[in-house]
């Protein structure tokens, strides 16, 4: 399947750029006022608020199930840290100069599964078995205590429906890990990425892996097609999940009361700058849209994704969406960010996101290892590879002539000394101690 007529390299010449497997830094020309771009969407404040609504549900059941969680009563979150040393290092290798605040948003310490997708894919199998539990009379209704979902009768109700996913590995682990949980069968289809330790972390919890050696987008499309041929099977579909999605605006809504609280102002003269990992695009794209829900016009977002499947740059930067995959510039080697190694982006997502989102950037591998290393080196810090790309955020848009323009046209420039810049760390506790170790050794060759 190729698509290559669609692409126009004279009308965009960025392509080129992005074919030669180098760097780039792009500025979204379709990015709109907030409150425009929301209105284009079928969704709003109220979407996010019905979610969060669920989410406080399903605490007592969470806290019941997950003792870790107790501190935060059952909600799943994460600390926002701050990496001083980091922003001394990378200021003094790289040309430009970032003032203002740097932090790290830590989803890789979220408790149950550890990575960003345990905003998302534990908010659509909790919404599933809910909507189940309603449906079939085991819940009166939304008032009952959800503390419920712990118990053996829910368990044996759910122990005769299956919940299926495709993933490079980390959707799985989140999916995988409430599913059985809740008692359900589970499902797994793996990409050629997917890390052995996550097979075995999920086999060990009693889920089924079916292991593909293809590509993240094949793998979903042979799950879905199983997974719909039974009719008590229910596929989290990363591509199309409107779920998902969803789950995550929650992340971003809730920065707002996480910045209060930290003394951290987000206003005319005090700009956000956030910088997201992005696969499929649901988390950072899901992020976003909470987030400029909360700061509206004061919030910048991002996305980082490889140079080796920088598939959302090219489907929102030509407009193309999942019309077009990365290998139609005969990209998409395997990347060691295998959390964002995706083809093919969301077309639901790109196509909401593409007035909202203030512009995208790519990493190479050797970067990637290079701020892996050095995090740890600077802050103790240990994220797994895809968690990392948000770091060099900041440097790119100062760098870059895209990423000078925005400020000048945003009239940013005179307020970078008031900014705070964030950057998305989004895995990395669950890696084994001997994965980690062959990680940082090898990452330790590339010096930023
Ligand atoms: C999945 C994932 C992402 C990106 O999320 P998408 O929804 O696929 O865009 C980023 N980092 C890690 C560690 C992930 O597992």
């Amino acid at each position: 399947m190729t698509n290559k007529h669609k692409l126009d390299f004279t009308k965009y010449p960025l392509l080129n750029t992005i074919k030669q497997g180098q760097e780039v830094f792009w500025k979204n020309p379709m990015l709109l006022k907030t409150e425009e771009a929301t209105n284009q969407t079928a969704y709003s404040v109220k979407d996010i608020e019905d979610a969060e609504a669920r989410l406080q549900r399903f605490a007592h059941f969470i806290r019941v199930a997950y003792p870790e969680t107790e501190d935060t009563k059952g909600i799943i979150e994460s600390p926002l840290s701050d990496i001083t040393d980091m922003k001394q290092y990378l200021n003094s290798v790289n040309e430009s100069t970032v003032e203002g605040q740097f932090l790290l948003k830590r989803d890789d310490l979220l408790p149950i599964s550890g990575t960003i997708k345990a905003r998302g894919a534990i908010y659509e199998v909790l919404k599933h078995a809910e909507t189940l539990a309603l449906k079939e009379g085991l819940l009166k209704d939304i008032h009952d205590d959800y503390a419920l979902f712990a118990s053996e009768a829910f368990q044996r109700f759910f122990s005769d429906y299956t919940i299926a996913v495709g993933t490079t590995g980390n959707l799985g682990i989140s999916v995988g890990t409430m599913g059985r949980q809740l008692g359900f069968n589970v499902t797994v289809h793996m990409s050629v990425e997917a890390k052995q330790w996550k097979k075995d972390y999920l086999r060990e919890k009693g889920v089924n892996v079916i292991e593909h050696d293809t590509d993240f987008s094949k793998a979903v499309e042979n799950g879905r097609a199983e997974s719909d041929a039974d009719p008590k099977s229910y596929f989290v579909d990363d591509e199309h999940s409107v779920e998902l999605f969803l789950g995550y605006t929650v992340g971003g809504m809730r920065m707002k009361k996480q910045l209060t609280e930290q003394g951290i102002t987000v206003d005319a003269d005090h700009p956000l700058f956030m910088y997201l990992p992005c696969g499929i695009g649901g988390s950072p794209g899901g992020i976003t849209f909470g987030l400029k829900q909360a700061f509206g016009e004061h919030v910048h977002c991002f996305f980082a994704e490889p140079t080796k499947m920088p598939s959302m740059l090219m489907g929102l930067s030509t407009e193309q969406y999942d019309n077009v995959s990365v290998f139609d510039l005969e990209l998409g080697g395997l990347t060691i960010a295998d959390g964002l190694a995706v083809p093919r982006t969301s077309g639901l997502v790109a196509k909401l996101m593409k007035n909202l989102f203030s512009g995208g950037y790519s990493v190479k591998d050797e970067v990637f290892k290079g701020l892996l290393h050095r995090l740890y080196e600077e802050e103790g810090v240990f994220l797994e590879p895809a968690a990392v790309a948000g770091l060099i955020g900041p440097y790119r848009m100062l760098s870059s002539e895209d990423g000078q323009a925005y400020l000048e046209e945003n009239k940013l420039t005179s307020k970078l000394a008031n900014a705070t810049h964030i950057a998305w760390a989004t895995g990395g506790s669950m890696v084994p101690v001997k994965d980690r170790e062959a990680f940082l050794e090898d990452a330790a060759r590339y010096p930023l």
